[in-house]
């Protein structure tokens, strides 16, 4: 570039908005733009599910697409948590901030974003991956049932007087302060995790019913509820003597559910306990650590943030 046009170029920045000199501050320090191939636009018309559209030149950096039958136009992002979320570029450094388990705080500095906006991140790009589970537990199926602290953190009106931070509660084992959380995993690794309103027959019956396959064995602690589920839906089941419950009868034990379930309590430890409302978006994230172990990366957390199944091919080129 010469040099008198430099010179104007350079003059122009005093007209950029704090999100573009945001965007140029980012690609001056070499970290680029989300790759935008990353972001796939779906087959069918978010508004009406319709195939037929097309092109509508582009919003932002984003193709734009018209539906025939609708007319209305949508981007790859829209009917996603993501859609309206801003400083996109960002982006990749947030899904690694989720990726190495960072906290609020840390994940604001790491993206160069306020807090607030690294809070409100965490929960838009949770969304779809807390809905991500296994569909289908087979052959040798354990269930357990673990519980969390209810917690009303960052509520303004509390139903109750506070607790201090992490706390404890008054009583030992079920009260209304634990919420409960149902855990399924089968042997194949295929976990699913649902919060409960009730640890009762109906609550646990309603999860399991489609997820259990009919031909599983299902391994549990003896509580009545499980055995009221197998005996109702005819399935195998194998309760574990729960004063044995270290033990191991053969196969049909439950250590792999309770490993789990200690893995998720001290990875949520630094967390200082989480609010109620959110548990399933942190029971998602941890699934998603889980899922992918050493293999996850910023591009599969993207992937899964936008709802997209079957990322592994993305990063697989
Ligand atoms: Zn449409």
């Amino acid at each position: 570039m010469k040099t008198i046009q430099f010179s104007q170029w350079i003059a122009q920045l005093s007209i950029l908005n704090p999100e573009q000199r945001d965007q140029l501050r980012s690609r001056l320090s070499g970290a680029g733009d989300l790759p935008l191939d990353v972001i796939k636009a779906p087959s069918r018309c978010p508004h009406c599910q319709s195939r037929e559209r097309r092109s509508w030149g582009s919003s932002g950096d984003l193709p734009r697409y018209r539906c025939k039958a609708c007319a209305k136009t949508s981007n790859a992002l829209t009917s996603t948590p993501m859609a309206r979320l801003r400083k996109r570029h960002r982006w990749q450094d947030y899904a690694e901030a989720l990726t190495q388990s960072l906290s609020v705080r840390k994940a604001a500095t790491h993206c160069g974003v306020s807090k607030n906006t690294a809070f409100l991140w965490r929960h838009r790009f949770l969304s779809r991956i807390a809905d991500h589970q296994a569909q289908h537990a087979s052959g040798i199926v354990e269930a357990d049932e673990t519980f969390f602290l209810e917690s009303f953190k960052g509520q303004r009106d509390l139903p109750r007087p506070p607790r201090k931070r992490g706390g404890s509660a008054k009583r030992r084992g079920l009260s209304a302060e634990q919420i409960p959380v149902l855990v399924v995993r089968d042997r194949s690794g295929q976990q699913a995790d649902f919060k409960l309103e009730k640890l009762d027959a109906r609550h646990v019956g309603e999860r399991l019913r489609p997820l259990v396959d009919a031909d599983a064995i299902l391994c549990t602690d003896s509580a009545g509820v499980y055995a009221h589920f197998a005996k109702a839906e005819g399935i195998t089941h194998r309760p574990v003597n729960p004063s044995q419950k270290r033990r191991v009868d053969g196969a049909f034990h439950i250590q792999n559910v309770n490993a789990y379930d200690s893995r998720l309590k001290n990875w949520m430890m630094p967390f200082h306990g989480v609010a109620t409302k959110y548990l399933t978006h942190y029971l998602g994230w941890r699934r998603l650590l889980e899922r992918y172990k050493a293999r996850l990366n910023p591009l599969i957390c993207l992937g899964e943030s936008l709802g997209y199944t079957n990322v592994q091919q993305l990063t697989e080129t």
